[in-house]
C-alpha cells in the first residue's frame, strides 16, 4: 500500500492517503475536514518556504528562481 501524508490545513493531523484514494476527494480522520490535494505547482515566498517545504512529509519537487 503506497500512499501519502498530508496535513490536515484544519487541526493539523496527519493524515496517510492511498495514492489509488488521492483523487476521491479524502478528507482529514480527526475533524472530518477536506484534506486540500495539490494538482498543481504552488508559488510561495521565502517566509511560507519553512512550513511548506521543510514541514512537508512527503517528496517535494522545487522549482527555484530569482528575479534579478
Ligand atoms: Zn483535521
Amino acid at each position: 500500500m503506497r500512499g501519502t501524508i498530508i496535513k490536515c490545513s484544519n487541526c493539523g493531523a496527519l493524515n496517510r492517503v492511498l495514492f489509488e484514494k488521492i483523487h476521491s476527494n479524502p478528507r482529514c480522520g480527526k475533524c472530518n475536514n477536506y484534506l486540500n490535494i495539490l494538482d498543481r505547482p504552488l508559488d510561495i515566498n521565502f517566509s511560507q518556504y519553512i512550513d511548506e517545504v521543510e514541514n512537508y512529509s512527503g517528496y517535494v519537487l522545487l522549482d527555484l528562481w530569482s528575479p534579478t
